[in-house]
C-alpha cells in the first residue's frame, strides 16, 4: 500500500463486529493464568505499562511509514531519546551531537557525563560530524533539518562516516515520515516527537521510535523498566491526527512557502529561513533529501531582543507558544525556549539571535496569516 493508504489503514485492526477503528484498551491488566498472552512481536501482553493493544495499533501504522521493521510509543518525544540514550550508551562511551538540535536532547546528553557518558557537541554539518567520530563514539543524533534555523545535514556523508561503527539516531520531527524516511538513508534509529506532525492537533504529547526489530525489542524492555509508554488515549488520539498526516503537511508546506515568500519582501525582516526557498543556502540538499520542507519557517525581524517579543505581543490569531507541527499556527522565540539551554557562544556560531523567531504554519486560510503577520510586523 502507499503511504496516505497506510496513514489510514496501518494499523491493521480488524474485528469480529466489522469495527475499522481501533478501540482505547484502557484495561491495565490482562489474564494471566500460567504463561501471558503474547501480542504479535511475541512479547508478553499482560500488564499496560509494558504492552497495550491501542498503542500497538500506532506502532504498526508508523513503522510502515517509516519503513521500519518495528516501532515502540513513548509518553513524549523526551521519554523515547532518553530511553535511546539508556540503551546505547555506557560507562565510557562517547555520543556525537550537534549543537543545533532541540536543546533539551543536548542538555540530557550532556547530563549523562554523571554516569561517564561523553557527550561531543559539533557544528550541525558532515565534516564536524565525521571528525567528531572515534572508536568509542557508539551513538550519533542528529535532526534531520535542525531546530530552529532549519539547516540541512549531508545524511548521506555522515551514514558514511559512521560506517556501521555507532548507532546512527535521526530526530525527524520538523519533517516527519511524510517527507523524509531517515531509515531508506542508512539511519539505524528515526525518532519522532509525535506531539508535533504525527499528531497534529496540539493535543497530545507523545514520542516513537522505528528501527530494527532487535533494536526495538532491547528498548522494548527499557520502556518497560521506565514506565514510559504512551498512554491508550493518547495513541488513539495520535491514530485519529497520523489519517490526515499527509492531507495536513500538504497544506501546511503550501502556506509556508507563501509565507516564507511574504516575510522575504516585507521591509521590517532581515532573514527568511525556509530550506525550500530558491534562495536558501540549503535549497539543494532539501532537494535531494525531503519530498518537501513542512511547515516551519523561521526569520530575523530587524532589530533585536525588543522588536522580537514586540512581534510576538501583537500576534492575534497566530499563537505565542513553543511547539510546531498542529493546526494552530504557532510563534515561538528560539532563545527563550528550544535553544534556551545553549551557551551564548554556540548560539553565535549557528546564527541564533535575539532576533529569530520560528514560525510553524497550521491550517488557517494563508490570508488571513498573512494579516496577522502584518499588522504585528507593522508595530516593530
Ligand atoms: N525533538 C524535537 C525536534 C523537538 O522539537 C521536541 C520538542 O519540541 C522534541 C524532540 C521533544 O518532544 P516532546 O516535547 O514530545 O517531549
Amino acid at each position: 500500500m502507499n503511504d496516505e493508504t497506510n496513514s489510514i489503514h496501518g494499523h491493521e485492526y480488524y474485528d469480529d463486529l466489522g469495527s475499522r477503528i481501533p478501540p482505547i484498551y484502557l484495561s491495565s491488566i490482562f489474564e494471566q493464568r500460567g504463561e501471558a498472552k503474547k501480542s504479535d512481536r511475541n512479547v508478553d501482553l499482560k500488564y499496560s505499562r509494558e504492552e497495550n493493544p491501542t498503542v500497538r495499533y500506532l506502532e504498526k501504522a508508523v513503522s510502515k511509514l517509516e519503513r521500519a521493521e518495528d516501532s515502540l510509543a513513548f509518553s513524549s518525544g523526551m521519554a523515547a531519546i532518553s530511553s535511546l540514550y539508556l540503551n546505547f550508551l555506557s560507562l565510557g562511551d562517547e555520543a556525537v551531537i550537534t549543537a543545533e538540535a532541540y536543546g533539551t536532547t543536548i542538555k540530557l546528553l550532556s547530563y549523562l557525563s554523571k554516569f561517564g557518558v561523553k557527550a561531543k557537541v559539533v557544528m550541525p554539518n558532515a565534516e564536524e560530524i565525521a571528525s567528531a567520530v572515534t572508536k568509542d563514539t557508539k551513538l550519533v543524533f542528529i535532526e534531520a533539518m535542525t531546530n530552529p534555523t532549519l539547516k540541512v545535514i549531508e545524511i548521506d556523508a555522515v551514514r558514511d562516516a559512521i560506517k556501521g561503527k555507532a548507532t546512527f539516531i535521526v530526530d525527524n520531527t520538523f519533517l516527519s515520515p511524510a517527507l523524509f524516511k531517515p531509515i531508506e538513508k542508512g539511519a539505524d534509529v528515526v525518532v519522532e516527537s509525535l506531539t508535533k506532525y504525527i499528531a497534529g492537533h496540539n493535543d497530545v504529547i507523545g514520542g516513537i521510535i522505528a528501527g530494527k526489530k532487535e533494536n526495538i525489542l532491547e528498548l522494548w524492555e527499557t520502556r518497560r523498566m521506565t514506565g514510559s509508554i504512551l498512554s491508550p488515549f493518547n495513541a488513539y488520539l495520535t491514530l485519529r491526527g497520523l489519517k490526515t498526516l499527509f492531507a495536513r503537511i500538504k497544506v501546511q508546506q503550501e502556506n509556508a512557502l507563501i509565507i516564507a515568500k511574504y516575510l522575504s519582501e516585507n521591509p521590517k525582516v532581515e532573514e527568511v529561513m525556509y530550506p525550500c526557498l530558491e534562495t536558501d543556502p540549503y535549497y539543494q540538499l532539501a532537494k535531494k533529501y525531503f519530498k518537501g520542507c513542512g511547515g516551519v519557517v523561521s526569520f530575523k525581524v530587524k532589530g533585536g531582543k525588543e522588536e522580537a517579543i514586540s512581534v510576538l505581543k501583537h500576534l492575534k490569531l497566530i499563537v505565542p507558544s513553543p511547539s510546531l507541527g498542529g493546526t494552530e499556527s504557532i510563534m515561538t522565540y528560539p532563545v527563550l525556549s528550544a535553544s534556551s539551554t545553549l551557551s551564548e557562544d554556540w548560539k553565535k556560531k549557528l546564527g541564533i539571535t535575539e532576533n529569530l523567531l520560528r514560525l510553524s504554519v497550521g491550517l488557517e486560510n494563508v490570508e488571513d496569516l498573512i494579516e496577522d503577520l502584518e499588522q504585528s510586523l507593522k508595530n516593530v
